[in-house]
C-alpha cells in the first residue's frame, strides 16, 4: 500500500521511495494518481490519489499505466529518412524544411496536426508558433474528432466555449440523462461515481439515450434506443413537451435568454405528436413519454453527452438541442443541473484553452479584429494569422492535393483515427515533408514520417492538463527522459528558434510557458462597463496563476478555472448569475431543424456502422496494447451485428466478416447479439495496421463533417457485411516475436510472457505442420533439434486439425500454433498462461496439444482485467452460491477494483 501524501504535493522521500502526484494519461475524467517511483529500474507503481475527479478510484486503463512505460517500444533517437541523427540535425531539418516551403509557397503551405495528449504548455507554444510567427491558422488537433461540436454548441448558446457545471452536479441531480455516451467503458470512474450515488439514492433516475444497448444501461431506469442520428428530433420533442406541459421557466428565459419563441416553433414543427415522434425515433411511445415526463418534473436534471452526440454531420445542432432544454427551464449554473460535455482526451480542454483548434486564435479568443490585434501585441507576433486554418479532414485533403506541403504531427495517429483513413495514408505518402513527434517507435503514422522526433511519454512529461470539468491539474514527470527523448514544448521551441523566432520561444522551462499562457488569458479581459456580477470579457481567465513561482507551479493543487481576482479559489459553476458571454449577455436558444446523416443506407450498403471505444483500450492502442492485462478482455477487432441481421445474412457467431463501404474495407470477428438495433452494426475504433492487417475501421468510415464544427460523422456510415470464407483459422503463441505470415486476417496482441497472433486465410494452408514450424521461426525440424527444442505435433488430416508446440530443454513452453477449418479453436487464456511457467508440469504438458486445461485450471476468457479473473472462475463462484456481483467480488475479487466489469458479471449471473 502506498502512503498517501497531502493535497499540495511536489515530491517526497518515503522509505527511500519517491512519491509524486500526477494524473492519468487517458480519458477526460482526468483522474489523479499517486505514483511510487523506483528510478533505479525505471518502474512506477500507481494508485488512485485523493484528486477531486476520482477520490482514489482508477479504471483498468489507469491502473495499468505502470505496464506501459518500458523502453521496448519507445522511439528513443531522432531519425531522418530512417537514419539515426543528432537532435541538432533533426531540428535543423525540420526548421529548414518548414522555412523553405513557407518562403516558396507561403505560410498556408505548412500545417501542424496536434493532440489532446499534449500538455497545455506543449500546446501553447505549438499554437503560438503557427498562428503568431509562421502566420497561418493551419494548426488543428485530434480533439476535432472528439468534441468540436460541443465547442461550437457552447459558443452559439453561451457566447463562449464554457462547460457550465462540474462532476459534483451528477451527485446532486435527481435525473441524470446520459446521451450518446457509453460512460461505463469510456469514462469509467465517472460512471462509478454516478453508480455509487444512485445506489445511495434509489429515487435518482438514470436515463440512457443511445441506439446501442451498452454496459452503461446497467444502471439505467430507462433506455431509449433512438435511431442513429435522430437526437435533434428527440430534444426538439422534449422542448415541445416542456412547452406543452407549461414547464418553460419564462422568468428565467425573459431575463437571461433569447430565441425561445422561434426555437419552440421549430420544435413543434419537427415533433408532431408523441406517436409520430416515437415512430421517427423508433422508440416505444410510452418510454418516450416517460422520459419527457421525468425531465419535465425534475428540476435537478443533468444531461451528460459525449461522442454519440458530437460525432455527427449535425453534431452542433444536437448539442444545442440539449442546451436549449436546459436554458428553457433555467436549469443551468445551479447545483445538480446543466448540460455537460464529457471530453474524450486528458487534455482536450487544455487544447481548447490555448487555441489549438484551427478556428480559434488563442485563450478562447477567435479571429475577430480586436482579438487578432490583442494577441499580436501580447505575443509581439511578427506574422499573426488573420483567419482560421484548415480543420482536420480538410487539412489532410489539402495535404493530398499538394496544397499543404509540410505537416508536423504531434502525439497522434491520424492514419488510424481519422475517417477515410486510407486517404489520410495516401496524403502522407505524397507529402513533401512529414514530421512526426511521438513516444512510440512504430505507429501507422510514424511509419510514414520523413523526420521522427522522439518525444517524452506519460511518465516523463511535466506540465498541466485540464479535465472535462475545467479542472487544471499538474502532470508531474516521474522518470528521467527515456533515451534521447525530449519534451514536446522543448522540441517546438528549438524548431521555432531555428526558424528565426528566438525572442518568442526562449522559455527556460514549462512553468515559464504556463505563466505566459495564464497572463494571456487575463490580458485585456475585462468589460468597460461592469455588468452585474460579471466583468470579464472572456470566460477563460486564469490570470490568478500568472505570477506563480516555479515552486508554486510545481506544488499547485487541482483547481477549476476561472482563477482570477473574483475567483481566487476557482469556480465550480459558470452562469449562476445568468450572465453569459454574448454581446448582450443573454444565452441563445436556437431554432433547430433536425437533419439526417449525410450518407444514408442504400441497396448496396444497407447497414449503418456505428463506431466507438472498448473498455480496456485507449485510442489507437499505441500505449494500452503494451499492457498485457489490457489485451485480455477483447483481443481482436470485432463487428457487432444484430441477431436478425446475422440470420438474414447467414452469419455465425465468431466467424470473420468483411465490412465494406464506399470508402474502404475492414475484416473483423463477428459478435452476434441484440446490443445494436436491427440495421445497425458496431465496430471499435482502436485497431491499427501495426496490430492488425485489416482491422482499421476508420478506413470504412465516411469523411462527412458537421457544417459548423467540421467534426466527422464517425457514428454513421452505410456499409454492407459479408462472410469472409476462411479456409482455415488459427492462432500462434510464442515467447519470441512472430513475423506476420502471409494471410488476410492477422491480429497481434502482447501477452504476459508471450506474443499472440490470430490468423486466418482464404487459401488452403499447404504443408501445415512445416508451415506452422516456420511461423515459429524455424526452417525445418533439424533446426529445432539444433536449437535444443522438443517438437510436439498433432495432426488430423481428415478434420484438418493441426497443432505444434515447442518446448525447451528446461521444460518451458516456447511456442504453440493451432489450426482448424473453422473458428472453434481452444480458448487462449489457459494456453497463454503456460508461458508464465519456467517448466510445464506433466499434467499441463499432456493437456497442451488438446487445447483443454486440466480440470480446475481453466479460468476462461478474462472478464476482470484488474485481477485477471476469467469467465469460468466467475461461473464457478456463481454456481457455488454467489447471487450478485457484490458476492462474486467478495469471493474472487472480480469487479472490486475499477468496477468496469460489473455489468458483464451481472450478465454472467443472469446466464447461469
Ligand atoms: S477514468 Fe480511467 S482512463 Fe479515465 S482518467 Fe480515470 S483512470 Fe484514466
Amino acid at each position: 500500500m502506498i502512503t498517501q501524501v497531502g493535497p499540495l504535493i511536489s515530491s517526497d522521500k518515503i522509505t527511500s521511495k519517491l512519491i509524486k502526484k500526477t494524473v492519468c494519461a487517458y480519458c477526460g475524467v482526468g483522474c489523479g494518481i499517486t505514483a511510487e517511483i523506483n528510478e533505479t529500474d525505471r518502474t512506477v507503481t500507481v494508485v488512485g490519489s485523493d484528486h477531486p475527479a476520482n477520490f482514489g478510484r482508477l479504471c483498468s486503463k489507469g491502473s495499468a499505466l505502470s505496464d506501459t512505460i518500458s523502453l521496448d517500444e519507445r522511439l528513443l533517437e531522432p531519425e531522418i529518412n530512417g537514419q539515426q541523427v543528432t537532435w541538432d540535425q533533426a531540428l535543423n531539418k525540420v526548421a529548414n524544411g518548414f522555412s523553405d516551403i513557407i518562403k516558396q509557397h507561403g505560410p498556408d503551405a505548412v500545417a501542424f496536426y496536434v493532440s489532446g495528449q499534449l500538455l497545455t504548455e506543449d500546446y501553447y507554444v505549438a499554437n503560438k508558433l503557427m498562428k503568431g510567427f509562421i502566420g497561418s491558422g493551419n494548426i488543428d488537433t485530434n480533439s476535432r474528432l472528439c468534441m468540436s461540436s460541443s465547442v461550437v454548441g457552447h459558443k452559439r448558446a453561451f457566447g463562449a466555449d464554457t462547460v457550465p457545471g462540474c462532476y459534483e452536479d451528477f451527485e446532486q441531480a435527481e435525473l441524470i440523462t446520459l446521451v450518446g455516451s457509453n460512460t461505463a467503458w469510456c469514462h469509467p470512474v465517472l460512471f462509478q461515481r454516478i453508480k455509487k450515488y444512485k445506489e445511495a439514492n434509489p429515487n435518482v433516475k438514470v436515463v440512457v439515450i443511445d441506439p446501442r444497448k451498452t454496459q452503461t444501461c446497467d444502471i439505467a431506469d430507462l433506455h431509449l434506443p433512438l435511431d442513429l442520428g435522430t437526437d435533434t428530433w428527440l430534444f426538439n420533442g422534449l422542448l415541445n413537451a416542456l412547452n406543452q406541459n407549461k414547464k418553460i421557466n419564462h422568468t428565467y428565459v425573459n431575463e437571461h435568454c433569447e430565441g425561445l419563441d422561434s426555437a419552440i416553433l421549430a420544435a413543434e414543427k419537427s415533433s408532431g405528436d408523441i406517436f409520430e415522434l416515437a415512430e421517427k425515433l423508433s422508440v416505444d411511445e410510452r418510454d418516450l413519454s416517460t422520459f419527457f415526463d421525468w425531465f419535465s418534473h425534475t428540476e435537478k436534471s443533468v444531461t451528460l453527452y459525449s461522442q454519440g452526440v458530437n460525432q455527427s454531420s449535425s453534431g452542433t445542432d444536437k448539442v444545442n438541442s440539449i442546451i436549449n432544454c436546459h436554458l428553457a427551464t433555467g436549469r443551468i449554473g445551479k447545483e445538480g443541473m446543466g448540460p455537460f460535455s464529457m471530453t474524450g482526451q486528458p487534455n482536450a480542454m487544455g487544447g481548447r484553452e490555448v487555441g489549438g483548434l484551427a478556428n480559434t486564435l488563442a485563450a478562447h479568443m477567435d479571429f475577430d479584429e480586436d482579438s487578432i490585434d490583442r494577441v499580436k501585441r501580447y505575443w509581439d507576433a511578427p506574422n499573426i494569422a488573420t483567419k482560421p486554418g484548415l480543420m482536420a479532414v480538410d487539412m489532410f485533403n489539402a495535404i493530398e492535393s499538394g496544397k499543404i506541403k509540410a505537416v508536423w504531427i504531434m502525439a497522434t495517429n491520424p492514419v488510424v483515427s481519422l475517417p477515410n483513413a486510407n486517404q489520410v495514408k495516401r496524403a502522407l505518402e505524397k507529402c513533401e515533408l512529414v514530421v512526426v513527434s511521438d513516444c512510440i517507435a512504430d505507429t501507422d503514422t510514424v511509419r510514414l514520417a520523413n523526420v521522427k522526433l522522439p518525444a517524452t511519454g506519460w511518465s516523463e512529461k511535466d506540465g498541466t492538463v485540464t479535465n472535462s470539468e475545467r479542472r487544471i491539474s499538474r502532470q508531474r514527470g516521474l522518470l528521467p527522459n527515456a533515451g534521447n527523448a525530449q519534451h514536446d514544448w522543448w522540441i517546438i521551441n528549438e524548431v521555432a528558434k531555428r526558424m528565426g523566432f528566438e525572442a518568442g520561444f526562449s522559455h527556460a522551462n514549462q512553468a515559464e510557458i504556463f505563466r505566459e499562457h495564464a497572463a494571456l488569458s487575463g490580458f485585456e479581459n475585462s468589460l468597460k462597463s461592469t455588468l452585474k456580477q460579471s466583468n470579464r470579457l472572456r470566460d477563460f481567465d486564469i490570470s490568478g496563476l500568472q505570477n506563480f513561482s516555479d515552486k508554486e507551479y510545481e506544488d499547485f493543487a487541482p483547481i477549476q478555472w476561472p482563477v482570477n481576482t473574483e475567483h481566487p479559489e476557482g469556480l465550480k459553476r459558470f452562469f449562476e448569475n445568468g450572465q453569459f458571454f454574448t454581446p448582450n449577455r443573454k444565452a441563445k436558444i436556437l431554432a433547430l431543424e433536425p437533419k439526417l446523416p449525410i450518407n444514408l443506407p442504400t441497396h448496396d450498403y444497407p447497414l449503418r456502422l456505428n463506431t466507438g471505444r472498448i473498455r480496456d483500450q485507449w485510442h489507437t492502442m499505441t500505449r494500452t496494447a503494451l499492457a498485457s492485462k489490457l489485451n485480455q478482455h477483447i483481443s481482436e477487432p470485432f463487428v457487432e451485428v444484430n441477431t436478425k441481421d446475422a440470420k438474414q445474412l447467414k452469419l455465425n457467431d465468431g466467424q470473420l466478416v468483411n465490412v465494406n463501404s464506399k470508402w474502404g474495407h475492414m475484416l473483423g470477428r463477428l459478435i452476434i447479439n441484440d446490443n445494436c438495433k436491427k440495421g445497425d452494426i458496431f465496430a471499435p475504433m482502436h485497431w491499427t495496421q501495426a496490430l492488425s492487417k485489416n482491422g482499421r475501421i476508420n478506413t470504412v468510415v465516411n469523411p462527412e463533417v458537421d457544417t459548423f464544427s467540421k467534426q466527422p460523422e464517425s457514428k454513421h456510415t452505410p456499409v454492407n457485411v459479408s462472410a469472409y470464407d476462411a479456409k482455415w483459422f488459427g492462432f500462434a503463441l510464442s515467447r519470441e516475436e512472430i513475423s506476420w505470415p502471409n494471410c488476410d486476417y492477422i491480429v497481434s496482441a502482447k501477452g504476459k510472457e508471450h506474443n499472440r497472433l490470430e490468423i486466418a486465410d482464404y487459401n488452403t494452408l499447404e504443408d501445415p505442420i512445416n508451415t506452422m514450424i516456420n511461423w515459429l521461426g524455424f526452417d525445418n525440424t533439424h533446426k529445432i533439434e539444433q536449437a535444443g527444442l522438443e517438437l510436439l505435433t498433432y495432426q488430423d488430416e481428415s478434420s484438418r486439425l493441426f497443432r505444434v508446440a515447442l518446448i525447451d530443454n528446461q521444460g518451458a513452453l516456447q511456442g504453440l500454433v493451432m489450426i482448424a477449418p473453422n473458428q472453434h479453436l481452444p480458448e487462449r487464456t489457459w494456453l497463454g498462461m503456460q508461458f508464465n511457467k519456467t517448466s510445464l508440469d506433466s499434467r499441463s504438458r499432456r493437456a497442451l496439444l488438446s487445447g483443454y486445461a486440466p480440470a480446475g485450471e481453466d479460468i476462461g476468457r478474462i472478464v476482470c482485467a484488474c485481477f485477471s479473473v476469467g469467465e469460468k472462475t466467475i461461473e464457478k463462484a456463481i454456481k457455488g452460491g454467489c447471487e450478485n456481483a457484490a458476492e462474486v467480488g467478495a469471493e474472487i475479487k472480480a469487479g472490486t477494483n475499477c468496477g468496469s466489469c460489473v455489468p458483464e458479471i451481472k450478465q454472467i449471473i443472469l446466464r447461469c
